[in-house]
């Protein structure tokens, strides 16, 4: 499979339509588009009547393409923002196969002048043609937008959550029968909500039918434009009011996981508070002054890596959202690492991303929209007004009523909330609720100094990274064994070893250093030995068996393991913690969540258990 996905073979119009030439049928009707929209889906699903008191409405579409259906609903949405409880959160769901560019879907999209503020602010954040999930945050509108690029029946296959409406709107079934195929259409009624609405413009016989046997009513109704009739459709079952969503939470941490959890408390309106064990910001290993964002890209296509990958989408999105304090698109210069030079040839001959990500160097590969994230910035701007307890080290979690209560050591009650999330790095794992975890710590150091002349142009990473800071340059960072060396404490040999790198992959930058002053900082990084971070609810150790299904502790979830890539990981992973705490579908896959389950190191200790 090629890594990335094929762009639409498009013609446009005379009237600036735009038709795909592949699948021989147009992307909206001529003359109709944004009007279309509104009367076959958004009325198809009694839309707006149907999200009205709603505090959580999810909407899945079947073909993205100019996004014109999302745009009419997010203006819907907006429309009538009076009609909701504050802090409501509209999420709509795409897929895609053939992503437009965003050159192209402006120019299909200039048609639409009612709607011209909406699309200015999505083609300012058009989705890469990337594989996978992106997702954009709407956050002043409460409107989320989740592209998965991809083909539908697999997307569909690995996504879980509950569903209110869908639009079915691919090409028309005798043109593109794979986005109406049963098994696709079993797979939306598995993900429907009870009496979940579904509209589309096709009434093709084996379309309703086999709606029907998945469990629809399917009505036919008087169609827009030159089409005869649509169809609209409801699941069974009544609606059900879904369950209360925890409205206060407690996040212990103030580093870049738990200020990406206060972000994605705050983009749904949950009130958090988050408590940390220092007396300042900036203790743990997200206070160094400057951390580098650069992705991860493997060979294979793994849940894992349509993790790392969506992460960086996500983290180069919200750093540039808050602005040129937080966050420099320097660009980076991938140097491979002894042994990674065929991977990486392999990758640059069939790159997951587009050129404008990620394109080839002379010296390996450059990643043009990498760059430098400012952690004391992007650390305050995440928090926000969330307010940060500190010198409050949390030392037992209890449950308390369908809450929890959070103690110090001296046994007084800290906080009370209905959630927790853990996101306290190198301490994660002891809580009597986490002591399974097996986490492994590792002390980084880094160095940063004036240089004689000062530097600019792309930061370089191989292994070791080194970019141009304040008059100067910064790098690092070590991987020492914790026993051996003071974590906190910058070492001497630890110098030597960054002043050897910076050497070998910054050659120039080396020679240029003023070795007085040097400033360097220390800090200690939790990983888990499989390499992966750990994200989600935290199972129950004490009732855990092999063979039977594993409960969770209700409200208790962690964010951790991030090792050496907290910048790159904890905005997408914030937001899917917060996701699954709040009940939403998630913005990962279904084995890209397996694989940062905390649970599998339960499943792996039970497993190693003698019975
Ligand atoms: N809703 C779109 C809009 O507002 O512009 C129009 C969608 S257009 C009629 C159908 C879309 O489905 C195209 O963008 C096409 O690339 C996409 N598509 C076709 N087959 C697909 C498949 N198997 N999986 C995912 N997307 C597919």
């Amino acid at each position: 499979m090629k890594r990335q996905p094929t762009p639409p073979s498009l013609v446009f119009g005379p009237d600036g339509a735009p038709e795909s030439a592949t699948f021989g049928d147009v992307y909206f009707a001529r003359g109709g588009g944004l009007a279309e929209s509104e009367a076959v889906f958004l009325a198809g699903c009694g839309l707006p009547d149907a999200w009205a008191g709603q505090s959580r409405f999810t909407i899945g579409e079947l073909g993205f393409g100019t996004g014109l259906n999302a745009l009419a609903v997010w203006r819907a949405w907006r429309a009538t923002r009076h009609q909701r409880p504050a802090g409501a959160v509209l999420h709509f769901f795409t897929v895609e196969a053939h992503p437009m560019s965003p050159e192209d879907t402006g120019r299909a999209l200039a048609a639409f002048p009612e709607v011209s503020d909406l699309s200015a602010a999505l083609l300012a954040r058009w989705p890469a043609a990337a594989f996978g999930s992106q997702r954009l945050w709407f956050e002043a509108d409460g409107f989320c937008l989740t592209v998965l690029v991809g083909d539908a029946e697999q997307l569909l296959a690995g996504l879980e959550g509950r569903f209110d409406a869908w639009f079915l709107d691919g090409f028309a079934p005798s043109c593109n029968p794979e986005m109406w195929s049963p098994a696709l259409l079993a797979r939306i009624a598995a993900l429907s909500a009870p009496g979940a609405r579904l509209a589309t413009y096709s009434t093709a016989g084996h379309v309703r039918r086999n709606l029907q046997t998945v469990g629809f009513a399917v009505e036919k109704k008087p169609g827009f434009g030159a089409k005869r009739e649509r169809l609209e459709a409801r699941f069974s079952g009544e609606p059900i009011a879904a369950p209360r969503p925890p409205a206060r939470l407690a996040v212990l941490g103030s580093g870049i996981a738990g200020a990406s959890i206060a972000a994605a408390a705050r983009r749904r309106g949950l009130d958090a508070i988050i408590l940390d064990a220092a007396p300042d910001p900036g203790a743990g290993a997200s206070g160094n002054p400057a951390a580098l964002l650069m992705p991860r890209l493997d060979r294979a296509h793994t849940g894992l890596s349509r993790l790392f990958l969506a992460a960086y989408l996500f983290a180069l999105d919200a750093y540039r959202g808050l602005g040129q304090e937080a966050f420099s698109p320097c660009g980076v210069i991938e140097i491979p690492r002894p042994g990674r030079a065929e991977a990486l040839a392999d990758l640059l001959a069939d790159p997951p991303l587009p050129d404008a990500l990620f394109a080839p160097h002379t010296e390996g590969a450059l990643h043009r929209q990498a760059g430098l994230v400012r952690p004391a910035a992007a650390l305050s701007a995440l928090i926000g007004t969330t307010p940060v307890l500190y010198r409050a080290a949390v030392k037992s979690l209890h449950q308390q009523g369908p809450g929890w209560a959070l103690f110090s050591n001296e046994g007084a009650v800290l906080a009370q909330s209905d959630a927790v999330v853990l996101a306290n790095g190198p301490g994660l794992n002891q809580f009597d609720a986490t002591r399974f975890l097996p986490i492994e710590w590792s002390r980084g150091q880094i160095e940063w100094g004036a240089t004689t002349t000062p530097q600019s142009g792309p930061a370089r990473a191989g292994g070791p990274y080194a970019a141009p800071f304040g008059d100067g340059v910064l790098f690092g960072a070590t991987f020492d064994r914790l026993a051996a060396l003071d974590p906190a404490t910058p070492d001497a040999k630890s110098r030597q070893q960054n002043l050897e790198s910076l050497n070998a992959i910054a050659p120039d930058w080396a020679q240029s250093l003023l070795l007085e002053p040097l400033a360097s900082r220390a800090s200690i990084r939790a990983a888990m030995p499989d390499r992966a971070p750990i994200a989600g609810p935290i199972p129950d150790a004490s009732t855990a068996s092999l063979g039977a299904p594993i409960d969770r502790l209700a409200g208790l979830y962690l964010l951790g393991g991030l090792g050496a890539r907290g910048f790159l990981l904890a905005p997408l992973l914030g937001e899917t913690v917060v996701s699954a705490l709040m009940g939403e579908t998630a913005p990962l896959d279904a084995e890209a969540l397996a694989a940062i389950d905390p649970a599998r190191f339960l499943l792996r200790a039970l497993r190693r258990m003698p019975r």
